[in-house]
This record gives structure tokens, sequence and C-alpha cells, in this order.
């Protein structure tokens, strides 16, 4: 019996129509670039497993610290327990990451580094004797995660909709969606007037604001959206002015994606929260990270027990996770991995331009590892069919028959490589994509 079926027999997948989805794809290696079936197909990871990986898969140096890891410690406790990968990535993490950020709570993966933050930043102001502010306000086209509280703050959407009866409120602003301005402007005139809306709620809330969480630069789930640095920066001004505290989810951004190590850089922002997963351990293991100043920390720093910050997963700080984030630090500091991305962003800037006379394309957007194509179905009034329309699959089953794994959102595709991809390598994959867009009959 194949894999497949062996698989179709119990296994459920995430995100998938049940009866008319294809069949998963049998992997069973990877290395660098590429992934290898069962069935002996090689396929470039266009969209790096889900936006994990970015030095390869089985990379010697990563195979190496985990193995080496596992032999003297696998898993402990971290509640009154520490071990030295957990210390030392602390003391990495925090000698790279913006300014300030002290103290690094560990968790699982990305939606619970997340969830971590909407609770540190409730209780922060509960611990500071506000407890009236408690009003997230976050941004639309926001994604951060599947869990309760990580939905709440995201867009009302396909991935919330089912869920609402268990969200909390949030009050969502504009986001610097320029493609679509939601206030019919054009970037190349306008003052990043959005950032109005922003304004407008803090100011209305007023003391029951909590915090502001956004994606810094490029929401990612929610489109594949690049923003105007100083749209960035304008969201930690308007944060202090209104003296809330500003959470940036760098759970997809983190770790070189944008072209700098941390896209808060692109606006030299720092934010009081910051949200790590994903490429915090090169795609290896789940592994969460939220950071915070020490005046967040200090909130909770008492001799009384109900200003504790009650919360803890049992793989919170997993060793192996730990040894392998390291180990990819430290791959960032021998390799000049920042130098690698921004030679990616100039070949995906030159090799999608042209994509843009396409009569199906609407948008095109790329920053750092990064390269998004908006599909629209007319060019004029730019309509399209968003997250659920089935141009996406349709795509992906074409770009996987070249032996190119992508994994569209709807009517945007999207190219995220590993950072170690040649320059041959990802002028392939253009080609392949421009090919079967190209493709696509004229609206
Ligand atoms: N935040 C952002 C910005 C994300 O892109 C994602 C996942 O795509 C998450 C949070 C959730 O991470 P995870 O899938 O590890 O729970």
């Amino acid at each position: 019996m194949s894999l497949v079926d062996r698989d179709r027999a119990h296994v459920w997948h995430p995100y998938t129509q049940m009866r008319t989805a294809p069949p998963p794809l049998p992997i069973v290696s990877g290395k660098g670039v590429y992934l290898h079936t069962e069935d002996g197909r090689r396929l470039l990871d266009g969209i790096s497993s889900w936006w994990v990986n970015i030095h390869g898969h089985s990379h010697p140096r990563l195979n190496e610290a985990i193995a080496r890891q596992a032999q003297q410690l696998e898993h402990v406790m971290f509640a009154g327990c520490t071990h030295p990968a957990a210390v030392e990535l602390a003391e990495r993490l925090v000698a790279v990451l913006p300014p300030g950020l002290q103290r690094v709570f560990y968790s699982d993966n990305g939606s619970t580094s997340v969830e971590v933050a909407v609770k540190l930043a409730t209780q922060y102001w509960i611990n500071k004797g506000e407890p009236e502010r408690r009003v997230f306000v976050t941004l639309h086209h926001a994604y951060h995660g599947d869990t309760v509280g990580a939905m709440s703050v995201s867009e009302d959407s396909v991935f919330t909709r089912a869920f609402a009866p268990l969200l909390f409120p949030v009050v969502r602003a504009h986001a610097p969606y320029c493609y679509r301005c939601p206030l019919g402007l054009d970037r190349a005139s306008c003052n990043v007037d959005c950032l109005g809306d922003l304004e407008r709620a803090l100011r209305t809330l007023g003391g029951s604001a909590a915090a502001v969480m956004v994606e810094p630069m490029l929401q990612g789930a929610g489109g594949m959206i690049v923003w105007p640095a100083e749209f960035l920066a304008g969201v930690r001004r308007l944060s202090d002015q209104y003296g809330v505290l500003l959470i940036a989810d760098e759970v997809l951004t983190g770790f070189g994606r944008t072209g700098r190590l941390f896209a808060c850089e692109h606006a030299a922002i720092a934010p009081d929260i910051i949200c790590l997963s994903k490429a915090l351990t090169a795609g290896y293991l789940p592994l969460g990270a939220t950071c915070v100043t020490n005046a967040v920390y200090d909130a909770f720093l008492s001799d009384d027990h109900s200003r504790t910050f009650f919360h803890g997963h049992s793989f919170t700080a997993n060793p192996l996770a730990c040894a392998v984030a390291v180990a990819s630090l430290a791959l960032f500091e021998e390799e000049a991995v920042l130098d690698r991305v921004g030679r990616l962003e100039r070949q995906l800037m030159s090799g999608l331009a042209p994509l843009r006379e396409l009569p199906a394309v609407g948008d095109v957007r790329v920053i750092g590892g990064v390269g998004a194509i908006e599909l629209v179905t007319d060019k004029g009034t730019r309509g399209a069919g968003g997250y659920l329309d089935q141009i996406g699959p349709r795509l992906a089953a074409a770009f996987l028959a070249r032996g190119l794994l992508l994994r569209p959102l709807g009517n945007i595709v999207y190219f995220m490589p590993p950072y170690v991809i040649s320059e041959s390598e990802a002028a392939w994959a253009i080609e392949q994509i421009a090919a079967v867009i190209g493709a696509l009959a004229p609206a």
C-alpha cells in the first residue's frame, strides 16, 4: 500500500476540503531547496514548507546540533528548571533583537507566541492597575494564527468565521494595502493617510485600549501585503502617543524574510512585545518565543502571586528546538545570510516585474525573500476571487506538474523559497511562474 493510501485511511490534514482535495504529496526526504516524493519526483520547495525553512532541508550543521543535543538532554519541564540551550538561545536573541527586548518567554509555535503576547498585554495592564485597558487594536487583512486568541486578533475571514462565537471583540483599523488602498489614494502621492484610521481607533478607545498588534512590513496569509515603512513608523508613534503596547508579530517576518533580521528594522522601531516562531528553528522543530521589554517584565515581578503569568506548555523551551535555533543563529553570523536574501530580493524584483504586463496580473510585490503576484479577473476594476478562488488550486497543480511546490492564497501566487536557493534555481522557478501565469486566458 502506498503512503498516500495509508494516509487517506486515518490522517486528517489542515485546510483541506476533504472530498475534492488532491492526494497529499508523499514526501520522504528533503535536501537543500528540494523535497523528494515516494514516487521519485523532485520538487523545489517554493514556500519553504509553510514559511519556516531558511537554510535548506537537512542542513548538516543543523542536523548535527540536534543529534548532539539529543545525546545530552531531549527535554525537561521549564517551570522551575532551565538548561543550556534555552539560556544560550535567549542570550543570542536578546543580542540581535530590536533594542529594549530583554526577556524571552518560550512556547511552542507561532499561534502560541501570539496567545502569550495577548495574555501578557492583558495582564500587564491589570498588574499596572489599569484593568480597563482590555481592547486590542489590530489591522484588516491580519493573520496571527489559528488558536482562539490568535483568531480573535486576526481579520474576520474564512479562517475564523465558523468560530465567531468563541472570539473576543477587537477593533480593526486600515492596513496599508496600497494596491487596494482603503482610501482610494495612490502611494506615489499619499501621505500614508490610512494611518488616520488607527489614530481614530486609539482616540475613540482612549483608556480602554491595551495594545496595537501588527505583522510589520508584510501581512502574510492575508494576501502578502507589503507595507511602506512609513506606516510602521507611524504605528509606533501612535502607540506611544496613546500610551498602549505595540506587539509586533514577526512569526513570518523574523529571521531575515523581509531582508532585515527583523522587519521592525525597516522603520528603525522596536516593539514592546515581539512574537517569533517559524524560522526561529530554521524550520526544524516547533518553538515559539515572545520577547518583551524590561518595562513589561517588571510589571510581573512581585512577591504577590496574583501578578504571576500563569502560562506554560509541556514542551516550552524544548532543548532540541532551542539547540537547533542556536545553530541557525550561528549560521546567520557565519554565512552572511542576509546578503543572500538581498541577492534573492533583487532577482525577484527584476524577474517578476515583467509579469505586471500580463492580462491576469494586477500587482507584483516583492520584499526580501518573498515575491507575490496578485491575480485579477479585470485589470481595470481590480476584481478578484479572493482566498477561495479556485484559481489557487488550479495553479498549484500546474506548478506541481513542472516540479515547483507553491500553494497560492487563492488569487495571490507567491514564491518564498529557502534563502539558500541558488541564482539558477530561482531563475528556473521564476520561469515556471511566468509560464503558468502567462498561459492564463486573458480576462
Ligand atoms: N503569525 C503569523 C504572522 C503567521 O504568519 C502565522 C502562521 O502562518 C502565525 C502567527 C501562526 O503560526 P503557527 O502556524 O506556527 O501557529
